[in-house]
């Protein structure tokens, strides 16, 4: 996190070098961070984390096993406490409090919900766990669909499905809008609930209760604006001069320096505005040469962002370029060579770009669905389908709509692998990670 005036805060893999950096601010908040990181490095290795791999348990069942360990019952704790108070109640300092609790909001948690705590501890362990893949995200699904056409499957793109088949109770195939039919055993859908149950089983099949439920649903309250830009020359920051790391950090949070900045940032969005600019950016090339040609570089801005601009969505088609233009100058601010001469391409990407590129990310809706206590856990996305099979016979949901929810961690599509496969008598061909294996024989699972 670099700042205006040319100090930065940085966030190393190692917390003693973290540490070093927050003492410029607060040798309090350096001694706490790596208290912080140890304890939450512990909830994240031993429980947080395989929990992602683990079908999820109903509520009670999962309080019981919750509280019936010291580790569980500390992380409890965390669950009721909002994303802010657990930040403030650690740290002193402004800009490090504005930081750690951007680090844990990033991905779309509310800064003031009560109920998800739980989820800040795993976050901030994430802040300094970030991985990227050798030539681009994309390289991730061609090796995923090369080990499809390796075991005899195949992969249909571009294809708009027309309905999911239903006969007494039970899926038993897809047909396309073209009119072709194929027929299966099973059906798995990894879009959303509104499209999967509304749209193609149709709510003659299903029951009124389950329709309310499902139309219950709620999209997540902000977006992600986004510049993608082609440059010359990788950034030089002004903070680098102090600290040469600065220029090799993975991710850059510039903008909001303070909390109070960021919270007024994020109260905007509720409104369907958009003030002092705050975001992370990223220069993916500077640590992938692959990602640009010889010598030129890649970048992503990447900041939160309301799908109703000024309470409509269509504002975004107006405003977009001047948005574009305002995210680039801010940068500029703290990376002087990022100027005209640098830019050598940008393309912009809007709440409204994301929604019309993915259907089953409606109203820019990242992760197929907001996080709130009431579509989390064994409620995501309700009660009847967070363990993948659903009320219809033979449809599972495996997307990021269901437990464990978005992000690009397999976790929906592993779990909904294991309740199909145990479902169908098909015999699993993976192992149960270590980690979850392990989280269970300590009976935290
Ligand atoms: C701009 C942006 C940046 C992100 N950055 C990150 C990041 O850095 N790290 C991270 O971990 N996560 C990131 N995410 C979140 C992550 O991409 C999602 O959580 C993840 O892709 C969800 O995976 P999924 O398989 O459940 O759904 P998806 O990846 O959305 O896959 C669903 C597929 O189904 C298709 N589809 C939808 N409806 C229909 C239909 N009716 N008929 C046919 N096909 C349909 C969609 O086109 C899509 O291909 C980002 C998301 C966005 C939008």
């Amino acid at each position: 996190m670099p700042l205006k005036d040319g100090r930065s805060i940085c966030l190393y893999q190692d917390p003693e070098s973290t540490a070093k950096s927050i003492a410029q601010f607060s040798q309090h908040d350096a001694k706490a961070y790596v208290e912080m990181y140890h304890t939450f490095k512990q909830y994240t290795d031993l429980f947080l984390g395989p929990a992602t791999y683990e079908r999820a348990h109903p509520t009670f069942e999962g309080l019981v096993k919750m509280q019936s360990s010291e580790l569980g019952r500390q992380i409890t704790a965390y669950s009721e406490k909002t994303p802010k108070t657990i930040v403030n109640d650690i740290f002193e300092n402004e800009h490090v409090r504005s930081l750690i609790l951007y680090a844990a909001c990033m991905w779309g948690l509310d800064y003031d919900l009560e109920g998800l705590g739980y989820l800040v501890p795993l976050m901030i362990n994430r802040a300094t766990n970030y991985r990227l893949s050798v030539g681009g995200s994309h390289r991730l699904s061609h090796v995923l669909s090369k080990v499809v056409y390796d075991n005899g499957g195949m992969i249909l793109g571009s294809q708009l499905i027309k309905r999911i088949i239903v006969e007494n109770g039970a899926a038993c195939g897809v047909e396309l809008e073209d009119g072709t039919v194929y027929e299966a055993d099973f059906v798995a859908s990894t879009i959303d609930p509104y499209q999967t149950f509304l749209n193609y089983v149709g709510e003659s099949n299903l029951s009124n209760d389950f329709v309310r439920r499902t139309k219950q649903y709620k999209w997540e309250a902000s977006s992600l604006l986004g510049v993608h830009m082609a440059l010359e020359q990788a950034p030089n920051f002004a903070a680098a001069e102090k600290n040469p790391d600065v220029n090799k950090a993975f991710i850059h949070f510039v903008g909001c320096e303070t909390q109070d900045e960021l919270i007024k940032h994020w109260d905007l969005l509720k409104r369907g505005e958009v003030g002092d600019v705050g975001f992370n950016c990223t220069f993916p090339s500077v640590h992938d040469p692959s990602q640009a040609p010889p010598g030129r570089h890649t970048g992503l801005i990447s900041q939160h962002a309301p799908y109703r601009l000024h309470g409509n969505p269509e504002n975004w088609y107006r405003e977009r370029q001047e948005w574009a233009e305002r995210l680039i100058n801010t940068l500029g601010q703290y990376a002087p060579n990022i100027n005209e001469h640098n830019l050598l391409w940008r393309y912009v990407s809007t709440p409204v770009d994301i929604e019309n590129k993915f259907l089953d990310m409606k109203e820019g809706s990242y992760k197929q669905g907001g996080y709130y206590p009431l579509q989390m856990g064994f409620f995501r996305p309700n009660e009847e389908c967070s363990r993948h099979l659903t009320p219809v016979k033979n449809l599972y949901l495996c997307g990021a709509s269901s437990f464990s929810g978005g992000l690009v961690l397999f976790g929906p599509a592993y779990n909904g692998a294991n309740a199909i496969a145990e479902d169908q008598g098909f015999e699993k061909w993976w192992r149960e990670p270590e980690s979850v294996a392990r989280a269970k024989s300590l009976g935290l699972l």
